[in-house]
């Protein structure tokens, strides 16, 4: 697969400024295919000038698009979320093509983000204030939830297509401008929607480059002229950027990594765990925020968890997703990721983790990983407390007395987490004491747009998708009237 056969031209993947395609004035950057180390396209980088232009640009259509009705913001979102329909194949291939996930997932994905922009559309005629009365005698009260200016998105790479869904979802429903800054390694198909929507915004209100976090992401969280910066990505980035962003007092809204625990109780079928357990681990080559990373199984259903994720794991197809359409795992995101990710599993070995299988690179080219199960990983392991971001999951056995819902809690991250029992509950007292975001009981990964996404601790704070990420997007304002 190459952009030839996805059926376009360079052109299409072009920066658009105030509603242009327009020439970035930095070096070329190239953007390589993970399965093959093939560069797809090299494209200008931004710089900080050009995203000053940018910024400048969303300032000006920020003066107008923030008194666009709801109505006229849901026709935009509908718009958008029509566009990738039209173009969801090509959509779809760009995307497998730059991440290396399977055709089947990028087109879930697809299918996902324009969803996600149709649940905004409804969403932005729906955003509330508070009731109006009178709190003061002689005084009426009301709430106005106003945009906040214009937004700096920053995205990562491991659903570039979707996390942009999210971002600008929520943004333009709310009634800001955006500066859209995708992640330089899986660029392709944020720039191609941005080519796509071109004209569905008044011009201005949707801008967006390719550039670095150094040059295009740090000028957008010390721009004053930026209202709300919202990134994806690592905790360490996540943490700078709030502290930069404290120098213009700015919103901040952060969706950071994630560890998140599984907890299989002795009355759950490991057979059917360990099923939900190959996709909850392995989707996206385990490049999942809130991906199974860590499972701690009840004894008596241990051993044959192990065995069963064990045969999970090795019956995965993983191969280049343009190879075939039965590929259900690619290769990690890009070729640093692989040294990364067998790093950490190297290191957990040399602390007493043992590799059941997988925790090796495969084929002769390309930044694949063997799906990969650990045992032996206590929770004062350096990878029990460290977010993988790859194919790999460790199992430990717990017992009646141990306090498995501490084992759990006890990592740096707070954004997602998962029971397995039948025993109602189990199931309830787990969704009050485990400290994360989502709580899954008896399943790994579903999301629904009208829910919120967002974690806790380290994960960071702020919600995607949902009427609560909408809220984010918005600043409250009290106005109160004198009576008489
Ligand atoms: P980063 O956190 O570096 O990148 C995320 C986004 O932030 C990218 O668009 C990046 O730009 C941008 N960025 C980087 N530096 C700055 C900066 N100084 N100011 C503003 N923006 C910046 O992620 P990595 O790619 O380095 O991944 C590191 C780890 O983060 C992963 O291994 C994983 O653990 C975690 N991660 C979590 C994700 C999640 O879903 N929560 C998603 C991705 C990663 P650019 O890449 O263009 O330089």
């Amino acid at each position: 697969m190459t952009l030839e056969t996805i059926s376009f031209d360079v052109n299409d993947l072009s920066s658009v400024v105030d509603g242009e395609f327009a020439m970035m004035s930095g070096a070329k950057t190239a953007v390589v295919a993970p399965a093959t180390g093939e560069t797809i396209v090299e494209l200008p980088s931004a710089t900080v000038e050009d995203t000053h232009a940018a910024i400048e640009a969303a300032g000006r259509a920020a003066r107008t698009w923030r008194f666009s009705t709801p109505a006229r913001r849901a026709e935009v979102l509908l718009d958008i979320a029509n566009a990738i329909d039209a173009n969801a194949s090509d959509l779809a291939c760009l995307e497998s093509l730059n991440v290396g996930k399977p055709l089947a997932a990028a087109t879930e994905e697809v299918a996902g983000a324009a969803d996600c922009f149709r649940f905004f559309a409804g969403a932005a005629r729906n955003l509330e204030g508070k009731a109006v009365t009178e709190y003061v005698d002689g005084y009426t009260s009301m709430i106005r939830r106003e945009p906040i200016g214009v937004a700096g998105l920053i995205s990562a790479w491991n659903y570039p297509l979707m996390i942009t869904a999210w971002k600008l979802g929520a943004s333009l429903a709310a009634g800001n401008t955006v500066v859209l800054k995708p992640a330089t390694q899986t660029p392709l198909t944020a720039l191609r929607l941005a080519a796509l929507i071109r004209d569905a915004a008044p011009v201005g209100v949707i801008n967006t480059l390719f550039g670095s976090g150094a040059a295009v992401g740090n000028t957008l969280v010390e721009s004053p002229d930026i209202g709300i910066v919202s990134m994806t990505g690592g905790t360490p980035t996540g943490k700078g950027i709030a502290a930069r962003g404290a120098e213009t007092l700015k919103h901040v809204h952060l969706e950071l990594g994630g560890k998140a625990p599984v907890i299989v109780f002795g009355d759950a079928d490991p057979v059917q765990t360990a099923q939900v357990l190959k996709v909850g681990s392995f989707w996206n080559s385990g490049q999942d925020c809130g991906a199974a990373a860590r499972v701690f199984a009840h004894r008596t259903v241990y051993d044959r968890l192990v065995e069963e994720l064990v045969g999970q794991a090795e019956s995965l197809n993983v191969g280049d997703p343009a190879s075939s359409n039965d590929i259900e795992m690619g290769p990690v995101a890009y070729a640093a990721r692989q040294r990364e990710v067998l790093d950490l599993v190297d290191r957990a070995v040399s602390e007493g983790a043992q590799v059941l299988t997988g925790g090796r690179a495969l084929g002769e080219r390309g930044a694949f990983v063997a799906p990969t199960v650990l045992t032996g990983v206590a929770n004062e392991h350096h990878l029990a407390k460290t977010e993988i971001f790859g194919p790999v999951v460790d199992v430990q056995p717990f017992d009646d007395d141990t306090d498995v819902f501490a084992l759990a809690n006890d990592t740096p991250y707070g954004l997602a987490s998962s029971v397995f029992t039948r025993d109602i509950g189990t199931a309830m007292e787990a969704s009050r004491v485990l400290n994360f975001g989502t709580v899954w009981i008896n399943d790994h990964m579903p999301m629904a747009a009208e829910m919120p996404w967002g974690g806790f601790k380290a994960s960071g704070y702020g919600k995607d998708q949902s009427m609560y990420s909408l809220e984010d997007y918005t600043q409250v304002k009290h106005v109160m009237i004198k009576l008489g």
